[in-house]
């Protein structure tokens, strides 16, 4: 997990789904090339450079606003997020690594990999499918848009390195765990 939250000049996050992280080395290095502001740091981590200790950023936030793209990326995490993690032939709920693209026209027809033709569904229903084209999907997929999946994503439990976090990323603190990222000394070396 990364470890520094990035906001916009607006402190809104860069982005939601995913959240926008850096490293920890990649935030530095935008410190120090005067792109990013520390407004939140690490309380227990340091690194170190021969001449400078510093905390590790937990929130940076950007010196320009940065127009981000209001177009929802294609792949199987958003896809699960506008499908509800719900395989789409049998209704039922499943964990992202058991739930498969679908290909509601089979792309040995010429079915493409997009938005409006792949559907989750877990791999029983998607080896029963196979290459049939009578069987289709609860709802036929179409294209999110940003607000669908930011609001979805939001709805969903999140694992965060620092409770900084929170009062930024707009999630509900009920849905919020935080996880310490191993502190590896050998980072310490930097
Ligand atoms: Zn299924």
């Amino acid at each position: 997990m990364n470890a520094t939250l990035v906001l916009n000049a607006d402190y809104s996050p860069l982005g939601v789904a995913p959240l926008s992280t850096l490293t920890w080395k990649e935030a530095v290095k935008l410190v120090y090339l005067n792109q990013v502001d520390i407004i939140e740091n690490y309380s227990d981590w340091f690194v170190h450079s021969p001449s400078v200790t510093m905390p590790v950023p937990s929130v940076v936030v950007s010196k320009t606003f940065v127009k981000s793209g209001r177009t929802v990326k294609f792949n199987k995490s958003n896809l699960c997020i506008r499908d509800d993690y719900t395989c789409q032939y049998c209704g039922e709920k499943f964990e992202l690594k058991s739930l498969t693209m679908e290909h509601v026209t089979p792309r040995c027809l010429g079915g493409k990999t997009n938005w409006t033709n792949v559907a989750m569904a877990c791999n029983r229903c998607n080896t029963r499918k196979g290459h049939r084209t009578d069987v289709n999907p609860m709802r036929m997929p179409y294209k999110p848009l940003i607000g669908e999946i930011v609001s979805k994503v939001k709805k969903t439990p999140i694992v965060i390195p620092n409770e900084n976090w929170i009062p930024y990323i707009g999630w509900s603190p009920s849905l919020v765990s935080v996880r310490k990222p191993y502190i590896d000394k050998s980072m310490l070396q930097e």
